[in-house]
C-alpha cells in the first residue's frame, strides 16, 4: 500500500475531497503543464496569481494565493506553516499525521478540503470566469471543517483537542 494512503482515505472523509487529493498527490490532475506535455498548447499561467506557470507544486504549494489559505489552515490545525515543496509536504504529513487521533483527523480533513477548494477556485476562474479572494475560499473551507468536526462525538476533552475545536470554532465545545 502506498505510504500516503492514510492521509487521503480515512474514516469520516469527505469523499469528493479525498478523491481530488488522491489525484493531486499523484500529480494526475490536468494542470496546464501536463496539458502541454500531452501536446495541448496554450498559455501556461497560474489562474490564481497570474504570475507563474501552473503545475502541481505551484498550484497547491508555492502560489501566493494558495499559501495565504494554507497558512490560515496551518494556524488553525496547530501545525507549522509549510515551507517545503508539495512532495515534501505530503511526505511530512504522511509521517506526522499517523494514527487516528481527533487532532490528526482534523488535519487530514483540512488538508483534503484545502486542496479541493483550491482546485475548484482554479476551475471557476478558467472555465466560468469567476474569481474569489483567498479569504472567501478559506471561509468556505472553515465552514466545512467546523460542520464536520461539530459532528464528531466522544472527543476526549484534552487540551490539544480543545485547542483545535476552538480554532475551528466548533459549536459544541463550550456546551
Ligand atoms: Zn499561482
Amino acid at each position: 500500500m502506498v505510504e500516503w494512503h492514510d492521509i487521503v482515505w480515512f474514516k469520516n472523509v469527505v469523499s469528493r475531497h479525498s478523491f481530488l487529493l488522491w489525484m493531486a498527490v499523484q500529480q494526475k490532475l490536468t494542470t496546464q503543464d501536463r496539458l502541454h506535455r500531452f501536446g495541448i498548447h496554450g498559455p501556461n499561467r497560474c489562474s490564481l496569481c497570474l504570475r507563474n506557470n501552473e503545475d502541481h507544486n505551484h498550484l497547491f504549494f508555492e502560489c501566493s494565493y494558495t499559501k495565504a489559505i494554507w497558512w490560515d489552515v496551518c494556524d488553525r490545525c496547530d501545525i507549522p506553516r509549510m515551507t517545503k515543496g508539495w512532495d515534501e509536504w505530503i511526505r511530512w504529513a504522511t509521517v506526522t499525521w499517523h494514527g487516528k487521533s481527533f487532532v490528526n483527523f482534523s488535519r487530514k480533513l483540512s488538508f483534503a478540503a484545502t486542496v479541493y477548494h483550491v482546485w475548484q477556485e482554479r476551475n471557476a476562474r478558467i472555465f466560468a470566469g469567476m474569481s474569489r479572494t483567498s479569504n472567501l475560499v478559506f471561509n468556505q473551507i472553515e465552514c466545512i471543517i467546523r460542520d464536520k468536526l461539530d459532528l464528531m462525538r466522544n472527543v476526549l476533552p484534552i487540551n490539544e483537542n480543545e485547542r483545535i475545536q476552538r480554532a475551528w470554532r466548533v459549536n459544541n465545545i463550550d456546551s
